[in-house]
């Protein structure tokens, strides 16, 4: 601020100067006044001197004029005369009017009065020269006109002296003025500077001070009114704005960043940049702080996470750079961008894009991608090892890298189907084609391809498309269709009728065996339900059986039974029929086989069979009742001749007698295992029910406890099962097995052990075994033991008809089961006997 003293004194110089100037221009000007006045004056003088010069050469040219007329009476003269005389008149006429000065108007006076006397003067002397052509004027009267000529010259003179010196005396006075003036001027320059250099120099500091305020007061109102827009802008920005320190500080935040954060002002304003940062990210953040820093950068920005207060992650567009004062940083200003819709959108976009890739890489597929106008074409790497080669071996790849591998045939169909493509004949390329691999093979692929991109005018631009190596499907099509050639021929050319059908049970193929014999063309069959084919249409109950079967077979049970089918003439054959339920991976029953035999013949043969064995055994059954009878006399008159003679007949006699009643004993025997053996599967048939074979083992174990009692033998059975079958076989098998363990045991000292165990249970059946530690089968007799008679030792060591083991197989076969011995010579016999689950 100025101090009072400083202003006045200002003030008062300033004061000064303009008085001395305004004085200076006064006196400057009222001079140059008065110079202007005297240059008038100068003028005037001038003018009035020409005036008078020609007034007076007017008036000479009149004289001059009178003289001639008088001299030659000239009629020009005269009229020159006349002209110049009226010119000299409206001269003086006009100097008169303009006389301004009274000495000059007292000498004009005199002087237009001579002058008027000299006009009337040589106007008589010119009528009187006019009237008197040869007048000549008288001496008075030339002294007369002499003398006023005289007058006026002087007078003129007086005249013209007077205004020289006028003019002499204005242009003195004229100079004087002009040096007056120029001196003037030059002090009130000089002041003028001088005074102003004083006060420049007196006030310059003043000035300067007064300057910087004006200046520094115009900066303050512009960072006022900047940081005004500034405050606006932060607090009412879309973007998160903030300031912060050297320490990482918030120290300003706006409305925008709290509300992405989740903060309140204050809240956000204790915290730190580092605090809210993703810890994976902070440290390429400090990086970049570091850089502003040291000014290796002016700003930066980058991608990076935010905790929210509530502790979700937020990617954000941090633009961050920092403010310096004095060439120390002041603070960072961030500009906050939340970005975490694209962010989130891109992390899907690479999600997407890794997983399309992991897929194409999982089918394994070839890519292509063809620019339909440049001919420029990208393939994977996959595309190339489908033909044996590395990208880079194929570089630079364009369609004729295409061509140069591709089947010249399949080249031709491709182009076919790309222009069918391209004219919208199809939805898409699709094309199967071989390539050449390295090793000279040919590969088969299956292309497809889309357009992706068109140009402006709508023509196909970039095609994209894949490659799928289907060599091995190929491999497989013509094994296929080798099989099927196959497996039609044998299909065509067997004796059986075979054939499929859907499971509900629509016939969808029939071998020729089985359409032939039907007499049928395979589209009377195919496509109809089964039951309603010729074959079926024997009997209403025979198709109703075959509903009942496929429904059956449909369920994944195989049906098997035999039945008379009608043949071409209608006539019933039988065949043995067969569903056969065909299950896929799953376990499904898709289809099932219809097969059939024909066996009537053998039908034919089992009947006579039958009726044979029942003949058979009906004779059998009588011959053994009809023997029998003769026995038991023979044995009842043997006993009798035994009692009666017993003392006169000697001991040969008697032995004789013992021998008939011990042959028919055994012939009894022989017929009672002949009768069982004869009426098993007779009249026994179907008495099939559950037999508990413990309780067959009990009953069996009472009937023989008198000889097991005698041999000290020992008979243990173990979890026997109770089966399907027929009880009185079953108490026969146990029967025939124990007694054989008991019977065929070493001669002298033997102790019999026998031991029934049940060895395997299964889906199947039951497995028994009858142990015994008797004197065992060789190796290759064990199979001939089970023929009818068949015996290994003579019947004096151990009795037997050769009937027990025949009869054994017999029983186990009615049960469809089997039956066979493990043995070694003297190391006992195990017995297995295998009993079927299934209902028969
Ligand atoms: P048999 O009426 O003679 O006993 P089988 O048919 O029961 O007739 O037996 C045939 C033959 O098998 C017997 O003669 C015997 O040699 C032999 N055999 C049968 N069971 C046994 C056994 N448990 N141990 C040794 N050999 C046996």
């Amino acid at each position: 601020m100025k101090n009072p003293i400083e202003r006045i004194i200002t003030t008062l110089l300033a004061g000064i100067i303009i008085f001395v100037m305004l004085l200076g221009s006064v006196l400057y000007l009222v001079n140059y006044a008065n110079q202007i006045e005297q240059k008038k004056e100068i003028e005037y003088a001038a003018f009035k001197l020409n005036n008078l010069n020609e007034i007076y050469i007017t008036h000479l040219k009149m004289v001059r004029e009178n003289n001639f007329y008088r001299l030659n009476k000239d009629i020009t003269s005269e009229k020159k005369y006349n002209i110049y005389r009226n010119r000299t008149i409206v001269l003086i006429n006009s100097y008169k009017n303009d006389i301004k000065e009274s000495k000059d108007s007292i000498l004009f006076k005199s002087f237009y009065q001579l002058l008027n006397n000299r006009i009337n003067d040589l106007d008589e002397s010119l009528q009187k020269s006019k009237l008197q052509p040869f007048y000549s004027a008288s001496t008075q009267e030339n002294n007369a006109s002499n003398k006023l000529v005289y007058s006026l010259e002087t007078n003129h003179q007086l005249l013209i002296k007077y205004w020289d010196n006028k003019s002499i005396q204005a242009s003195a006075d004229f100079d004087d003025k002009k040096k007056t003036n120029d001196l003037l001027f030059l002090i009130w320059l000089i002041v003028s500077v001088v005074l102003t250099i004083l006060y420049i120099i007196t006030f310059r500091k003043n000035i300067n001070s007064q300057l910087e305020k004006v200046i520094t007061e115009r900066t303050l109102a512009i960072t006022q009114e900047k940081e005004k827009e500034f405050s606006s802008a932060f607090a009412n920005a879309s973007i998160g704005m903030g300031l912060v320190n050297t320490n990482g500080k918030w120290i300003r935040v706006n409305k925008s960043l709290c509300n992405l954060l989740g903060y309140s002002e204050l809240e956000l304003m204790s915290l730190t940049f580092q605090e809210i940062t993703y810890p994976d990210d902070l440290d390429a953040d400090l990086e970049n702080v570091k850089k502003l820093l040291n000014k290796e950068i002016e700003s930066y920005q980058m991608e990076k996470r935010y905790i929210t207060k509530s502790g979700e992650i937020v990617w954000i567009l941090l633009s961050g750079s920092l403010v310096w004062e004095n060439q120390e940083p002041k603070h960072f200003i961030a500009q906050i961008q939340n970005i975490n819709a694209r962010k989130i959108l891109e992390k899907q976009l690479a999600e997407e894009k890794y997983r399309l890739k992991q897929i194409i890489d999982g089918t394994d597929a070839g890519t292509w991608e063809w620019n339909v106008q440049t001919n420029q074409i990208i393939f994977n790497e996959k595309w190339a090892q489908m033909i044996g080669y590395t990208l880079k071996d194929l570089e630079p790849t364009t369609l004729s890298t295409w061509q140069q591998f591709a089947h010249p045939d399949d080249l031709i169909i491709s182009s076919q189907k790309l222009e069918d493509y391209f004219e919208g004949r199809s939805n898409n390329y699709e094309c199967v084609c071989r390539l050449k691999h390295k090793s000279g093979e040919w590969v088969w692929v299956l292309s497809h391809g889309k357009v992706m991109t068109k140009t402006k005018n709508s023509q196909p631009e970039w095609v994209f498309g894949s490659h799928i190596d289907i060599t091995s499907i190929k491999k497989l099509e013509q094994e296929l269709e080798f099989e099927k050639q196959k497996f039609s021929t044998i299909f065509n050319s067997t004796f059986q009728f075979i054939g499929f059908l859907e499971t509900d049970g629509t016939l969808i193929e029939a071998d020729q065996t089985a359409i032939n014999f039907a007499g049928l063309k395979s589209q009377d069959v195919i496509g109809k339900k089964f039951w309603d084919c010729h074959w079926w249409q024997i009997s209403p109950q025979t198709q109703d059986e075959l509903k009942l079967a496929i429904a059956k077979a449909a369920t994944g049970e195989m049906v098997n039974y035999e039945v008379a089918v009608w043949d071409e003439r209608k006539n019933p054959v039988t065949i043995l029929f067969n569903l056969k339920p065909l299950k896929n991976l799953k376990g499904e029953v898709i289809s099932i086989i219809p097969e059939g035999t024909i066996i009537q013949e053998l039908v034919n043969y089992r009947k006579n069979l039958e009726s044979k064995n029942q003949e058979l055994e009906g004779f059998a059954s009588v011959a053994a009742h009809d023997l029998k009878e003769p026995l038991r006399m023979i044995n009842q008159f043997m006993g009798k001749l035994s009692q009666k003679y017993q003392n006169q007949l000697d001991e040969t006699a008697q032995k004789y007698i013992h021998f008939a009643v011990d042959g028919s004993k055994r012939m009894n025997n022989l017929i009672n295992d002949l009768l069982a053996y004869a009426e098993l599967g007779g009249a026994h048939k179907n008495s099939f029910t559950n037999v508990n074979l413990n309780e067959v083992f009990e009953e069996t174990k009472k009937l023989n406890e008198a000889v097991l009692e005698e041999k000290n033998a020992v008979l243990i059975a173990n979890n026997l099962p109770t089966i399907w079958g027929q009880k009185t076989a079953m108490k026969l098998l146990f029967q025939n097995l124990i007694g054989n363990g008991l019977k065929y045991q070493p001669l002298y000292g033997a102790k019999p052990e026998i031991e029934i165990n049940l060895i395997n249970e299964d889906n199947l059946g039951y497995t028994i075994s009858f142990k015994d530690n008797g004197i065992g089968i060789s190796k290759e007799n064990q199979n001939k033991v089970f023929n009818l008679f068949a015996r290994l030792q003579n019947k004096f060591e151990y009795a037997g008809t050769g009937m027990g083991l025949a009869t054994c197989k017999k029983i186990v076969e009615l049960h469809h089961g089997r039956i066979w011995v493990n043995s070694d010579l003297g190391e006992g016999a195990t017995f297995m006997v295998f009993i079927p689950k299934q209902k028969v």
